[in-house]
């Protein structure tokens, strides 16, 4: 993912025999992020060998990082094929940190 800073920060999926335990590439490239102080994501590109969207719970953990608009492009290996979509288009009608104060 793309942050603020203009820094890209990587993450991969850990998979762990109880399932609720693996964490997702997408927060894993999100802990990078917030351990580097950054805090604001302007861009999400996601590579799979199928084109997977992200899960619902992380569609939910990247709206906390970033506005609704960001442009989120999927990445397949196979067959090859790049899709960009937004952030509002993966959760709409989401929420933020701002409606929970
Ligand atoms: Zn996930």
């Amino acid at each position: 993912m793309l942050a603020a800073d203009g820094q890209i920060y990587t993450g991969v999926n850990i998979e762990n025999a109880s399932y609720g335990l693996t964490v997702c590439a997408e927060r894993n490239a999100i802990g990078q992020m917030v351990g580097a102080g950054q805090q604001q994501i302007t861009a999400v590109a996601v590579a799979t060998n199928n084109g997977v969207t992200p899960c619902g719970a992380c569609r939910q953990v990247l709206r906390e990082f970033a506005s609704a608009d960001i442009p989120v492009w999927l990445i397949s290996e196979d067959p090859y094929t790049v899709r960009q979509t937004s952030l509002h288009q993966l959760l709409p009608d989401s929420f933020d940190q701002t409606q929970l104060q």
